[in-house]
């Protein structure tokens, strides 16, 4: 049994290691965030004053420096004004995450991210023939950290972040990860990032993990390779460029498998604690080959993986979370309690994550609302199914009230822990006829996993 810190201690070092994410003043989402030592675990009536200050003040704010997002409200003829407790919450208009992806090309994109973007989007100088990566990495240079996701249609959903609102991200999925898996993550194991390097990419859910180099003390990247907009674009889709390019990554991911194999190997020989971050198909087919080669692991309750973006592992399969949990434990030694899932998405900076007892996904309730609702809007009761909707206090540079794809059921108190937070179901499903995403799958598709089946 490991020696157990206390979880005050264990969270004031998480702070330590993430100065440079605190802003120099906080404003209501980020006291929020910021404050509460345990995110999953805010007495209801206290989580509640944060939050009615964060969606509050995130609402007038955009309200008063967004244009297109004003229009919006005076259409649903809705202000500030109307918002007195959280029952008006529901009054808040909600964008269909399909908006961030009706974008032009060329310099009239560079115009459609000033049109989100709230307040003054830094200048740039847009070429006529820039990419859409040429126009991004402008605006990034200048100040932003604007990234995207992509789904199968191909078309991608841009999110225009200033750097605070990034950093509370980054802040918010470290702490919500780190408090989860207490007391094990340790700033000394080493950690195996299944993403594209952060540092070479615009892609939402790799680019967030940088935090993830701050918090340990050692990161190997799965993907290394720089990743652009138009390589995802072409690997999205199921026609010929895409699988040449998919054609192309197949021995780049046979050796990306064997490097993950010998690093595994390497540390678990030395006795080393180690945490695995991101897309789980590769750590599936990971344990894939061990199983195969009559090889089995044992890193103990000391590691954790941690896992986000979908559970497609082949095109037309999907493993369950359990068996996953299974395999980790069988394969790699690592206990089903250390094992957990988390659901976010390019449009949001709220975080839910599994909690180790029962593995429902536990959503953040000081600075973010999340909400149910039908195909009309209307918000329907705990445990009905519906789509994913939330207001986010940490988005200042763009409107974060959004509809989500996601098809989940969110239930009032989690059926496994004590945590007074709702909770969603373990698994998140696209909803039907919305087009598959997710950053796993994205990443699914680039390495063409299928090829190798
Ligand atoms: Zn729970």
């Amino acid at each position: 049994m490991m020696k157990q810190i206390k979880f005050e201690d264990y969270m004031k070092k998480l702070d330590e290691k993430l100065q440079k994410y605190f802003p120099s003043s906080f404003h209501p989402g980020e006291e929020a965030l910021f404050k509460p030592i345990d995110l999953f675990n805010v007495p209801p009536k206290e989580a509640e004053e944060y939050k009615f200050k964060a969606i509050k003040y995130v609402f007038k704010h955009h309200y008063e420096n967004n244009s297109f997002y004003r229009k919006f409200c005076k259409e649903n003829n809705v202000t500030p004004d109307d918002i007195k407790s959280i029952e008006d919450f529901n009054k808040i208009p909600l964008i269909p995450d399909k908006f961030f992806k009706t974008y032009p090309a060329g310099k009239e994109f560079a115009m459609w991210l000033a049109t989100i973007y709230t307040g003054e989007i830094p200048q740039i100088k847009v070429k006529n023939n820039d990419s859409y990566d040429d126009i991004i990495n402008k605006f990034n240079s200048a100040g932003l950290e604007i990234s995207y996701s992509s789904g199968t249609s191909g078309r991608h959903t841009f999110i225009p972040r200033d750097r605070r609102t990034f950093y509370n991200a980054e802040y918010a999925i470290a702490k919500s990860i780190i408090t989860m898996v207490y007391p094990v993550w340790d700033y000394n194991s080493y950690g195996y990032l299944m993403m594209p390097n952060p540092f070479k990419t615009n892609v939402f859910a790799g680019k967030v993990c940088r935090v993830y180099f701050d918090v340990i003390k050692d990161v190997k990247v799965a993907l290394d390779r720089e990743l652009t907009t138009d390589m995802i674009q072409a690997a999205m889709q199921n026609n010929l460029k895409g699988r040449i390019i998919r054609f192309a990554m197949q021995r780049e991911n046979k050796k990306m498998i064997s490097r993950i194999i010998n690093w595994l190997k390497e540390h678990h020989e030395k006795g080393d604690k180690i945490s695995m971050v991101g897309a789980p198909f590769i750590l599936y087919f990971v344990m894939e080959e061990l199983e195969k080669n009559g090889e089995y692991l044992e890193f103990g309750d000391g590691s954790a993986i941690v896992t986000g973006g979908g559970w497609k592992i082949y095109e037309d399969k999907r493993i369950p979370v359990k068996e996953f949990r299974a395999k980790v434990e069988r394969v790699l030694g690592i206990p089903h309690q250390n094992c957990l899932d988390l659901y976010g998405m390019v449009e949001g900076n709220g975080w839910m994550i599994h909690c180790p007892e029962g593995h429902y996904l536990h959503v953040p309730t000081t600075y973010y609302h999340a909400m149910v609702v039908d195909e009309n809007g209307e918000e329907v009761a705990y445990g009905e199914k519906g789509r994913f909707a939330f207001l986010d206090g940490l988005a200042t540079s763009y409107p974060g009230f959004i509809i989500s794809g996601d098809e989940v059921r969110m239930y009032e108190e989690c059926p496994a822990c004590n945590r007074p937070t709702p909770v969603l179901e373990p698994e998140v499903k696209r909803a039907k006829g919305d087009e598959m995403r997710g950053c796993a799958e994205e990443m699914r598709r680039v390495l063409a996993m299928d090829l190798s089946r």
